[in-house]
């Protein structure tokens, strides 16, 4: 898939593109005031207000409907700021286009469905509007893939991805950001466009500062951020909001890196360092094809003796134990486990491969 670079239909943008504005939108007055405010603090170039809403349970506010898109496009002529909101089926894109909103983008939990996503390509096939896709609600990068297909297949190229952080319980933030999942994306779609929405990965504004500098960090091209005149009082995200003026101090004290620069000196001291990963790559890829041998010496024993792959006990011991060498060395215990639970269910899967392959030979030979 290819997709149109952000410039080519946004214009040139110093810095990272800025989308910003209510949760959801309330009433005139705070749809116009929050825009104003917006506006004046200056970095904004779209501007965002849940029309419909998602709620997890009934009877919660569920957004203002049809009679929200004529304050957007008021915002629109008023203080020239793009706008955005979100769509969950054809009859909000069909509203959505009749009152001229500017961009379309897909909420987490319509990214998860397909159906409601391709009801949605459909209804948007032959029409020229930029859709941006929010990851669904759990790590499925296949199914947030699928959802960006399907849009490109109704014939669009100017798609953004935004990373809204996972649902998962044991993080200090609401969704957790799991930032191998959007790396993963840009490098299978280089020219995918991704923007990050730190307001639903932190659920709070004190945590929103720190997730929009790594969103920057990995070289993020732009953030959604959830701003409210009067957060506090949000019939949605309450907690996640920031005043216009809370937005600004963010956005002009982001430290803002460049992803590359022609400098010699610099690349000769990544370089050195970079011969040394390189080295050590292959030493660890060697040690693993060592250790699979072992892995298979073990299974031939196994397997000779009637004995299952799987030994809950060995592996819960040997997890432990490169957990404890990990952390001695300073290594956090999370990566430790990780990457050994990569290990040891790949040596299952071989063992078990293996002798299904020997029993295979055995039979044949009896
Ligand atoms: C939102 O942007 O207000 C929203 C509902 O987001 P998400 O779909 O990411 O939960
Ligand atoms: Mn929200």
């Amino acid at each position: 898939m290819d997709f149109l670079p952000l410039k080519n239909w946004l214009g040139d943008i110093e810095g990272p593109l800025l989308i910003a504005g209510p949760c959801s939108a309330e009433s005139e007055e705070q749809v116009m005031e929050t825009a104003k405010q917006i506006k004046e603090a200056g970095q904004a170039t779209v501007f965002r207000a849940g029309i419909w809403k998602p709620r997890t349970r009934p009877n919660c506010f569920e957004g203002v409907g049809e009679e929200g898109l004529k304050w957007l496009a008021k915002v629109k002529k008023e203080y020239g700021l793009l706008t955005c909101c979100e769509v969950a089926n054809a009859r909000h894109v069909e509203l959505a286009l009749k009152h001229g909103v500017d961009i379309l983008w897909i909420g987490a939990r319509t990214t998860a469905n397909p159906f409601s996503v391709q009801e949605i390509a459909d209804r948007l096939h032959g029409i020229d509007i930029p859709v941006m896709v929010k990851n669904p609600i759990s790590a499925d990068l296949p199914l947030w893939i699928g959802a960006i297909e399907r849009i490109h297949g109704a014939g669009i190229n100017k798609i953004i991805a935004i990373h809204r952080g996972f649902s998962s319980e044991g993080s200090k933030y609401r969704n957790r950001p799991l930032w191998r999942i959007p790396i993963e994306l840009k490098s299978r779609f280089p020219s995918l466009p991704i923007i990050c929405d730190p307001s639903h990965i932190a659920g709070k504004r004190s945590y929103l500062k720190e997730v929009c500098q790594k969103a920057m960090d990995v070289n993020t091209d732009g953030l959604m951020i959830e701003t409210h005149i009067c957060p506090n009082e949000a019939l949605s995200d309450a907690a996640q909001q920031v005043t216009p003026e809370q937005l600004k101090e963010i956005m002009t004290t982001l430290d803002l890196k460049v992803e590359y620069i022609e400098n010699k000196d610099f690349e000769e001291q990544l370089d050195q360092y970079r011969t040394i990963i390189d080295r050590i790559d292959s030493e660890i890829i060697e040690a693993l094809k060592q250790r699979m041998e072992a892995v298979d010496q073990i299974g031939r024993i196994k397997q000779k003796n009637h004995v299952t792959v799987l030994q809950r006990e060995r592996m819960a011991d040997l997890i432990q134990k490169r957990m404890k060498l990990g952390t001695s060395y300073g290594l956090k215990e999370n990566y430790i486990k990780e990457l050994y639970d990569i290990i040891h269910s790949e040596s299952v899967k071989h063992q078990t491969e293996l002798i299904a392959t020997i029993g295979k030979k055995n039979k044949k030979s009896s």
